[in-house]
């Protein structure tokens, strides 16, 4: 389970999270919503610490920590943290003079430490997992958008992180190439990965999130299932906001 309790984060003294307050149960999809800027992917990379919260507390499964405005944290307790996690951009982020399948192992080789025979197994299961082996040894620019960005799945799912998270996964992709990420995305969903995502696209929500929080100017408006955010939204602003998308 991920916990975030009262998690708040300013950036120069303009708060983009506001008193955050959410849990993931194991094995469930979380949808993030809201306009740009509301603070989805300040959410996501407080999770996995690229930003530090001011204050407030996150709970990965065994692991916690708490925030406090001079506290500083040290990078043992960042690591610990966002080992945790994968994460997955909308740019891909592959690196690019590397093959699909060292794109996978070197992170698992220099950071984790496996050794390379290990590494590569764990690599080349998880590019046939996202249909990708045929591609193995093919640089980022000769692959499709939704190629790369199965590569860019497979790789974050390598060091078996806890909790996927995807910022916009299928934003940067033509319809037709978000079909093939969204499948993939889908059987990662009903394998049981837990993922939280932050998506413009509603269907992709409805489609896998078993919850869907709804944020704007960096505070949770509501949260509930897919149905009940779509179909018979609490709040008047978060039935605007899905009105204004469909
Ligand atoms: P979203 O992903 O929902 O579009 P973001 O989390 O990217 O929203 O941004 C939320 C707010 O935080 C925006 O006003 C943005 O300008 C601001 N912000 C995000 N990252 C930084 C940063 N590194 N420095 C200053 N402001 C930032
Ligand atoms: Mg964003």
């Amino acid at each position: 389970m991920i916990t975030l309790s009262s998690i708040n984060k300013s950036f120069d003294g303009n708060r983009v999270l506001r008193d955050i307050h959410l849990t993931i149960e194991e094995g469930t999809v979380t949808a993030l919503i809201g306009p740009s800027g509301s603070g989805k992917s300040t959410l996501l990379r407080c999770i996995n610490l690229l930003e530090i919260p001011q204050s407030g507390e996150l709970t990965i499964g065994i692991e916690q920590i708490k925030f406090a405005p001079n506290a500083r944290i040290k990078g043992h307790d960042i690591r610990r943290i966002s080992r945790q996690t994968g994460m997955v951009f909308q740019n891909f982020a592959l690196f690019p003079h590397m093959t699909a399948l060292d794109n996978i192992t070197e992170g698992l080789v220099t950071v984790h430490k496996w050794d390379r025979a290990h590494a590569r197994k764990r690599g080349e299961a998880l590019l046939e997992k996202v249909g990708m082996l045929h591609k193995r040894n093919a640089l980022p620019n000769t692959l499709s958008g939704g190629q790369q960005q199965r590569v860019a799945i497979a790789r974050a799912l390598a060091p078996s992180p806890a909790v996927l998270l995807c910022d916009e996964p299928t934003s940067a992709l033509d319809p037709e190439l978000s079909g093939e990420v969204v499948a993939v995305l889908r059987q990662l969903a009903q394998e049981g990965t837990t993922m939280i995502m932050a998506t413009h696209d509603l269907r992709l929500a409805a489609n896998i999130a078993s919850q869907v929080v709804f944020l704007e100017a960096g505070e949770i408006v509501e949260a509930g299932s897919a149905k009940s955010l779509f179909t018979d939204a609490k709040k008047p602003r978060t039935a605007e906001f899905i009105a204004s998308l469909s």
